[in-house]
């Protein structure tokens, strides 16, 4: 019950940030580019209450498989439960497993603390997520990976890496998709079936998922709620996926940051993400010099 309502007053601190940081962005502009505030942060943020309900109806089976005879519902220990060959058969019923990295209950910074979470969706993969660390690793900072299953697959070792070397791993479905047009089924197993990857890589389930495009429906809220799970959005998003220049991503991160900001890149997607290989050590000096520490994503207030 404490970790409980921990939980549930962090999810309405961290329901204040997004608003107050969608404001300020929506309000403070003029002198930016033209980055527009994170799709994600415009949508409704108010959760759906029905979820217990129906993890409690999912709980019911204890395993459940796929039309590949695949045991969806990873166990604890990591042990049993084989990589999913294929999701292409029809939803089956899955449940979703408990967080157990312990991010819910890590140290969080202050309110208005001059932090800032690095974050880098859709790896891993076998050039340029190693890139990015060994950036990280040189400058000492810490940062978060929204990790994708089908990438997961490949790249376990690179996974297990992210964790070793002490940086915030999160969900980001098994295949990429947009959970605000899926069925109930197809959004438990995207996420259980990369909870199965991440597992077998680094010993744990995460509490974060980010889901892809921000894209959100209040089914997924609910599902992520009732399974102890947090929504891990962003605020900043340097567009790299599209190419962006590093002189222009540069700029309107330096010019769009503050306090407690979320800034959204890749680690995987196409060539290029070697604009976020090459922006990256300059992005860190710059909010140095800025005053800014480095913190994951779920220290955040
Ligand atoms: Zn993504």
């Amino acid at each position: 019950m404490a970790i409980k309502l921990f939980t549930n007053t962090m999810k309405n601190r961290r329901r204040l940030l997004a608003g107050a940081a969608a404001l300020t962005i929506l309000a403070g502009s003029s002198s930016c580019a033209e980055l527009k505030p994170a799709a994600a942060l415009q949508q409704q943020t108010s959760a759906g209450t029905g979820g217990a309900a129906s993890l409690k109806a999912a709980a019911g089976k204890s395993s459940a498989s796929n039309g590949n005879g695949v045991q969806a519902a990873a166990n604890k220990g990591g042990a049993a439960a084989p990589a999913p060959a294929s999701v292409t058969a029809p939803a089956a019923a899955v449940q979703l497993m408990k967080p157990t990295d312990g991010a819910a209950e890590t140290g969080k910074v202050m309110k208005g603390e001059k932090v800032v979470a690095l974050t880098f969706d859709d790896g891993p993969d076998g050039r340029y997520t190693p890139e990015i660390l060994d950036i990280l690793k040189r400058y000492k900072v810490k940062a978060s990976f929204f990790v994708v299953g089908t990438q997961a697959k490949k790249f376990p070792d690179v996974l297990k890496r992210i964790a070793d070397e002490g940086h915030l791993i999160g969900n980001h479905t098994y295949h990429h998709i947009d959970l605000a047009k899926a069925s109930k089924a197809k959004i438990l197993q995207e996420i259980a079936y990369n909870d199965i990857l991440i597992q077998r890589a680094v010993g744990f389930t995460p509490t974060f998922v980010r889901p892809p495009y921000g894209a959100l429906s209040s089914e997924v809220r609910a599902e992520l709620k009732s399974s102890g799970r947090e929504l891990a959005l962003w605020n900043v998003d340097t567009r790299d996926w599209a190419g962006t220049s590093v002189t222009v991503m540069r700029n309107n991160v330096n010019c769009k940051v503050k306090p407690g900001s979320v800034i959204l890149m890749h680690s995987f997607g196409s060539g290029k993400i070697r604009h976020t290989v090459e922006l990256l050590p300059l992005l860190i000096q710059d909010l140095r010099k800025q005053g800014y520490t480095f913190v994951t994503y779920d220290q955040l207030p």
